[in-house]
């Protein structure tokens, strides 16, 4: 069945009589060419989803009415943050993509020492709707309950600061020997209620960075004896960690 976000959530009134949708607002739906009797889902974005009907239907609006309210199930009951090196331009957009789907709930960007690109501010709003939309693009195609958020580029220092609450904090360090960090960990999991992972952009982490991700109480993690391209190395790190979560 498909499913789409909603553009606001919808109070109990609303959802007791038929929805009047025009083709301006959820162009998306008509492409369907939903008939009478067809369901789909809303998401409302807050973890709620709405089973609709349609009921009727022209060129310009869809009337449906809502069948069934339930909890959105394909949510995580741990948010992953993905604290992510800024990397070139166009990866940053294929990277939270995949973190959408792959279940992470929220996408911090970094500039670190050896990110090598620089933010034009003048661009930067028109940046962020951007990539607000691929977040909810993805989070539509894989029937996520909320849409992730995907936050400004934030300094090395501040992205620390904002993952301080997280009961697991792992920084993917391509030069970490130790393999066994991420196994003796899996005990841990279904206790957590936040884990953040950092990575580091296409030239790497510097020492100081890892110095001070460690003094804020990361764990240096090896995503094994191969160097994994860093649109690549987050999306390692959150498949482990969703995949022994959702079989938690
Ligand atoms: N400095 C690396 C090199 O030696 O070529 C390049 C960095 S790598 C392209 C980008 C990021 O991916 C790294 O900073 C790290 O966060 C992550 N990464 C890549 N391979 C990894 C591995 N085997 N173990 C842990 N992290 C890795």
């Amino acid at each position: 069945m498909h499913q789409f976000f909603l553009n606001e959530p919808l109070n109990d009134d609303a959802l007791n009589a038929p929805l009047v949708l025009s083709r301006k607002e959820y162009q998306h739906l008509f492409v369907l060419r939903l008939r009478d009797g067809e369901q789909f889902v809303f998401a409302d974005g807050c973890g709620r989803e709405h089973v609709f009907e349609v009921v009727a239907s022209d060129k310009n609006t869809i009337t449906a009415k809502c069948i069934e309210t339930r909890a959105s199930e394909n949510e995580l009951a741990c948010q992953l943050v993905l604290l992510q090196g800024l990397p070139k331009r166009e990866k940053l957009e294929f990277i939270i993509q995949k973190a959408v789907e792959l279940g992470a709930h929220d996408i911090l960007p970094v500039m670190m020492a050896r990110s090598n690109v620089r933010i034009d501010e003048k661009k930067s709003e028109r940046k962020a709707e951007r990539l607000h939309e691929i977040s909810k693009s993805a989070a539509s195609q894989s029937k996520r309950g909320i849409i992730p958020e995907v936050h400004g580029v934030q300094s090395f220092a501040s992205a620390l600061d904002a993952v301080s609450d997280a009961d697991i904090k792992l920084i993917a360090y391509e030069d970490e020997t130790n393999r066994g960090t991420l196994s003796a960990l899996l005990p841990t999991l279904p206790q957590a209620k936040k884990i953040a992972i950092l990575v580091g952009p296409e030239g790497g982490i510097s020492d100081e960075e890892w110095q001070q991700a460690k003094a804020h109480g990361f764990q240096s993690v090896s995503l094994g004896k191969r160097i994994l391209r860093t649109e690549t190395a987050g999306l390692c790190l959150l498949s482990y960690l969703m995949l022994h979560l959702e079989n938690a």
